[in-house]
């Protein structure tokens, strides 16, 4: 099995296999069971989170989703835990102490980087850089992690991801990548060096926008310093949510598609309109970020942004208000089309373009931009 395609209809189901069922069984528990001293012994030595140990530490519906999420993302081993931002403060969290600095990507998720100043900077430095060649001046001995973002929050910015890695390699350091909008679909984190990958899975393996749940993936090394802060923490997700994340991977691949296209469509419409000064979406050829998002990206999701030409609040506000297939509201990834301001500037509009028609976005985005 080497097609993602097929990966997603077939991983995931060895728990199935012996229900005799298509999918897993949905296991909940707390308590976990053991015939013998030696059994409870052996679950208590193995790998956290990886086998039957106490309801905490997962079900085997957890682990099916793990190993699943794992193999799509070509590497050893994922935790699973209860949030997007979860995931993000046990990576950035595990690596925080006395004496070190954490490097991290300017423009990163407006959360992220209040984790960063409030939970962090008590306990180690926190130096943000905003190209390969600051993070390469910044990078010393004291650095115990690198974090990037890829492409940034709202502005859609993409940093070389191949460039980081061969720096944070050289030195010796950890590089964690929020992996979110190109999902294990459309980024080979870990193909392009990338130690720690974080997903949202609320997002895009979710798809239906009812879900919380992040996913860790990496080689058994270079999580395991993560799994430790997980395990100390308290950290988990329910096997009902992983549930829904394994479902949410089978159609993956066929969202994704369908997104991607609608979004094309949606974007090249949208640089022709005079209301709109600039359109964040690496996959335009018009985007300058174009070049560097085809030589790491094998596809793009349905998020990107607009610049409204008019800066004036209200007539902003009045161009969201006014669209109708467009719910405005945070998050994205799911079936729906959404869209959500910049708070401290509401001329910069996120749109999530969802798998409804792309000719009756279009219409909706048309009818509401008369209103700038
Ligand atoms: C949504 C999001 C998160 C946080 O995920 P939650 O599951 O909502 O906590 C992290 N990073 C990115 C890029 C996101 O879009």
């Amino acid at each position: 099995m080497t097609h993602i395609d097929t990966m997603l209809a077939h991983l995931g189901r060895t728990a199935a296999g012996r229900e005799q069922a298509v999918n897993p069984p949905l296991v909940r528990a707390s308590t976990t069971l053991f015939e013998t001293v030696s059994d409870l012994r052996d679950a208590r030595r193995a790998v956290a989170y990886e086998v039957p140990r106490y309801g905490l530490y997962g079900t085997t519906t957890t682990f099916e989703l793990q190993t699943a999420m794992a193999e799509l993302c070509s590497t050893e081993s994922c935790i699973a835990i209860g949030s997007g931002l979860a995931a993000i403060a046990a990576v950035l969290g595990a690596h925080a102490r006395p004496g070190a600095t954490i490097l991290i990507q300017d423009g990163v998720y407006e959360p992220t980087r209040h984790f960063a100043d409030e939970v962090l900077r008590p306990v180690c430095d926190v130096t943000y850089f905003r190209t390969v060649d600051e993070l390469e001046a910044a990078i010393d001995d004291r650095t115990s992690l690198v974090f990037i973002e890829v492409p940034t929050s709202m502005t859609m910015r993409l940093i070389d991801i191949r460039a980081v890695a061969t720096i944070t390699a050289r030195a010796g350091v950890p590089l964690a990548c929020d992996s979110t909008w190109g999902t294990p679909l459309f980024l080979d984190a870990h193909g392009l060096g990338v130690d720690i990958s974080i997903h949202a899975a609320t997002k895009y393996i979710g798809g239906h926008s009812d879900i919380m749940l992040g996913l860790v993936t990496g080689r058994y090394d270079a999580l395991a310093s993560t799994r430790d802060w997980c395990l100390r923490h308290g950290q988990t997700a329910a096997p009902d949510v992983c549930w829904l994340g394994l479902r949410g991977l089978r159609t993956l691949a066929v969202r994704m598609e369908r997104h991607q296209a609608n979004a094309l469509k949606v974007a090249h419409w949208l640089v022709r309109q005079r209301q709109v000064e600039r359109v964040h979406y690496p996959a335009l050829p018009s985007d300058p970020e174009h070049e560097l998002w085809r030589a790491q990206f094998s596809g793009a999701p349905g998020l990107l942004s607009i610049r409204l030409r008019n800066r004036d609040e209200r007539a902003c506000e009045h161009f969201i208000e006014s669209l109708e297939l467009f719910d405005l509201g945070a998050s994205w990834g799911g079936f729906e089309s959404l869209v959500l301001p910049a708070l401290d500037d509401v001329s910069l509009v996120r749109l999530h373009i969802g798998l409804e028609q792309p000719d009756d976005l279009i219409a909706d985005l048309d009818r509401a931009l008369r209103h700038v």
